[in-house]
């Protein structure tokens, strides 16, 4: 099959998973922040987790709340990222960002992760390539609609990519962004996946979005930002 690629869609090829922690290629990312919380929005809501934030992003979303991950971060190894994030009594990982394949070593990170114990999620934004995200991380994966300022930008061809562990969400603005995420569950036959509806609550009052989702009776969940919620990182 051919895959589509939105024309102003940059993208990267991956390299192979060339080292292993230990090889000769020695692997860095450039991190924007590490810290630890909870997670706040997918199925794993409410869990301790640590966030491994990585730097720079493909998309310019309106209602961004993570625009300091633009800048450039930190270059670390992964063997000092791992070393971080030991200190913290959790064995739940969350890579995101900015967005994580924007660099090719988030692969090997997982891996690393993955080999070291840790239940991995990666948050991503639908627009890169998830082929080659190893097969037990967790994958969050938004598709944007309108209201993002980025229309079109998801990969249709990560459909194909989803795991039955994965999941797919949605951040709304308005009730174009509900009629655009509706049609497109309908549309791409996604009724066995666990599906997020995120309103952006200072445009989307989130018991409009409830209305809405009980008056179709759509068998997807309204997700709100529980780190949010609570003021947390
Ligand atoms: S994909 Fe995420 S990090 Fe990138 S601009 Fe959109 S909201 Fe911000």
């Amino acid at each position: 099959m051919i895959k589509s690629t939105p024309h102003w869609v940059i993208t990267k090829t991956f390299p192979f998973y060339l080292s292993k922690f230990a090889g000769t290629h020695v692997n860095k990312l450039e991190v924007c922040e590490i810290f630890y919380s909870l997670q706040g929005e997918s199925s794993y809501m409410g869990r301790p987790c640590i966030f491994i934030r990585l730097s720079g992003c493909n998309l310019r979303c309106s209602y961004c709340d993570t625009k300091y991950s633009y800048a450039e971060g930190e270059f670390r190894t992964l063997a000092s990222i791992l070393s971080e994030i030991e200190q913290y009594p959790c064995k739940l990982v969350e890579l995101t960002g900015g967005e994580p394949l924007w660099q090719n070593d988030s692969i090997p990170l997982m891996h690393l992760l993955l080999e070291q114990g840790y239940t991995v999620l990666l948050e991503t934004n639908g627009s890169l390539y998830l082929e080659d995200v190893p097969q037990a991380v967790i994958k969050i994966v938004d598709v944007k609609c309108p209201g993002s300022g980025c229309p079109d930008s998801f990969m249709l061809w990560n459909l194909k990519c989803l795991e039955p562990q994965d999941e797919l969400k949605f951040v709304l603005t308005n009730y174009a962004d509900y009629v655009f995420a509706r049609d497109f569950l309908q549309v791409h036959k996604l009724t066995d996946r666990t599906i997020h509806f995120s309103p952006v609550t200072s445009v989307l009052p989130p018991e409009i979005l409830a209305e809405w989702l009980l008056k179709d009776g759509l068998k997807v969940k309204l997700s709100l930002q529980l780190h949010k919620l609570l003021n947390l990182r």
